[in-house]
């Protein structure tokens, strides 16, 4: 099987009657991109750019910042890559910028540090901007969104770095500044019930299926304690799912999911069913997802989507899909 999962590498990820997704892969680590290419990524569906902030004694200049981007784009050249503005705040948190709440996943997170801190969110948009510069492939994506305003503020600085650096650098009419897209990660539950009125402001939405779980079922996804409530095949979360890949097709917006969900054979086989075109996962899941894709009909997960959707409980869903994989070898 090994040496199956291995041949399949560098072909698509279609379905044997022909449903084709994309296969990316997540990373905050620039370790590890040679792996991922080997694997048959078609690019970066989630950069984690906090991971390179954590190991430092302050915050990297915008010169590093440029470099270190720049090495990520180009190693992903042609493929497209989807950078999130820093996500600090939560359980991740910086040694030169401490934290410290009673609440700290209803806190201080994500987008919400970055537009009270405009000065770190433009440096690290310029940076990402220039390094884009000459290739393009460069996505921006924002995390924790839980609000219009959030979004129109981000919208605004993304504008001003855009600007100041045209005018700074590339005034030239020969050499323009490539405007990147800009979507939003769906994370809060909150927002599920805004997909149109986020659809009007951006050009991609990508399911953080991570904070979505522990939002939706207020389950803390790092408490061992709690840890078997926390669970990606509760009825709501999947349905939940299943109505932001609705939404999204009739706004016909990108959407794409990068939480742990798809590193899942079950999961990623649930979300192309439902429609979710881009699949970002750890690279090590990669060869695998790509391989059960390859042997399953999409005809046949249709069924089995809507047959779990019925589902009321975590448990007979669980018990269903199981029955399922076993079916399909
Ligand atoms: C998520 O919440 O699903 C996600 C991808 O982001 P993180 O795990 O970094 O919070
Ligand atoms: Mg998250």
């Amino acid at each position: 099987l090994n040496a199956q999962v291995k041949e399949a590498e560098h072909l698509p990820a279609s379905t044997i009657d022909g449903h084709s997704v994309s296969l990316l892969i997540n990373s905050g680590l620039s370790a590890g991109f040679e792996y991922s290419q080997n694997v048959g990524a078609d690019g970066v569906g989630l950069y984690r750019t906090e991971i390179p902030f954590m190991n430092r004694s302050c915050f990297p200049s915008e010169a590093e910042q440029t470099a270190l981007y720049r090495e990520v784009l180009e190693s992903f050249a042609g493929k497209p890559v989807t950078m999130r503005t820093l996500d600090v705040g939560g359980d991740k948190s910086l040694p030169y910028f401490p934290i410290i709440e009673a609440n700290p996943f209803l806190g201080w997170r994500g987008i919400r540090i970055t537009l009270d801190h405009p000065e770190i969110f433009l440096v690290q948009i310029r940076s990402m901007m220039k390094a884009n510069h000459g290739l393009g492939n460069l996505a921006i994506m924002l995390p924790m969104i839980s609000s219009i305003t959030e979004v129109d503020e981000a919208i605004r600085l993304i504008n001003q770095a855009y600007y100041e650096l045209t005018t700074e650098f590339f005034c030239n009419e020969s050499d323009v500044l490539i405007r990147p897209k800009v979507g939003v990660m769906i994370e809060v539950p909150g927002v599920i019930f805004q997909l149109e009125d986020l659809a009007n402001k951006v050009d991609f939405f990508s399911v953080g299926s991570n904070d979505l779980t522990q939002y939706l079922l207020a389950v803390d996804r790092n408490n061992s304690r709690v840890a078997s409530l926390y669970d990606f095949y509760h009825p709501a979360v999947l349905r939940s799912l299943n109505y932001i890949a609705q939404k999204s097709q009739t706004r016909d917006v990108p959407l794409s999911i990068c939480g742990e969900l798809a590193n899942e054979p079950t999961g990623a086989l649930l979300l192309i069913a439902m429609g979710y075109k881009n699949l970002s996962m750890s690279a090590h899941s990669l060869a695998k997802v790509k391989w059960v894709i390859r042997h399953v009909e999409y005809r046949e997960l249709r069924q089995i989507l809507d047959q779990v959707l019925s589902l009321t409980t975590t448990a007979s869903v669980h018990s269903y899909m199981h029955e399922q994989l076993v079916k399909l070898g």
